[in-house]
């Protein structure tokens, strides 16, 4: 009988700052709901969900920060081995996004060869509660190299599993083509028509 080959596992990592909603989505992730007071405060945490990308499954293991970049003390362990950064900002705080700069700094530093992916949480708030524009956000994504930028909330749950269906696809072509190629090729993951599509499709709900 033959054996089934092991399911292709990724690494994901969350980060950005305090209060961005990075536990209220792994904690999403974990149980399918909202708590508004959801805490992982036990040491680092993951939780696994599997996809399947065009017939084909991929297991993403996903780790939160347990509070620690609070004090700035996440370590290389966090880091080693990610496949993706998962970037996340709350669209009702401009310096959640802009603040994102310094953690990408770190996350370059321990692990050069991530897929950097722009994540903007809350968009079930309010028209008038939401303060960051499409063009902030846009030029913040082309400014600093990111593969895709979706928008989510960990609190109706809108876009979450659509954003994790999307870092799995992208994770799929970009390690298809680097086997093809026997290295890592930053460019093979989408070409700019896709890149569009996935952005709508992230629906950035402001
Ligand atoms: P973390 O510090 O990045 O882990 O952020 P938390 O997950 O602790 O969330 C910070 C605050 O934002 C909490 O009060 C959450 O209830 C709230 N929150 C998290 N996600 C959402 C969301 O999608 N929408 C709204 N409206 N609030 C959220
Ligand atoms: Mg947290």
């Amino acid at each position: 009988m033959a054996v089934q080959p092991d399911v292709l596992t990724m690494k994901i990592v969350l980060l950005g700052e305090v209060n961005v909603g990075k536990t209220a989505l792994f904690h999403r992730l974990k149980t399918g709901t909202f708590s508004a007071s959801a805490s992982s405060t036990l040491g680092m945490e993951t939780v696994e969900r599997e996809f399947t990308v065009d017939g084909e499954p991929v297991r993403l293991q996903i780790w939160d920060t347990a509070g620690s970049e609070k004090y700035r003390t996440l370590t290389a362990n966090y880091y080693r081995g990610a496949a993706a950064v998962l970037y996340v900002y709350d669209l009702s705080e401009e310096e959640s996004l802009f603040g994102l700069v310094a953690w990408m700094d770190d996350a370059r530093r321990f692990q050069p060869d991530h897929m950097a992916i722009l994540i903007g949480n809350k968009c079930d708030l309010e028209s008038e509660d939401v303060v960051l524009t499409e063009a902030t956000i846009q030029s913040f994504y082309q400014d600093n190299d990111f593969e895709l930028s979706l928008c989510m909330s960990a609190k109706s749950g809108q876009g979450v599993d659509a954003c994790f269906h999307e870092v799995a696809r992208a994770l799929l072509a970009r390690s298809s083509g680097a086997n093809a190629t026997n290295g890592y090729s930053p460019g093979v993951a989408l070409d700019d028509a896709q890149r569009r599509e996935s952005q709508q499709d992230g629906g950035c709900c402001s």
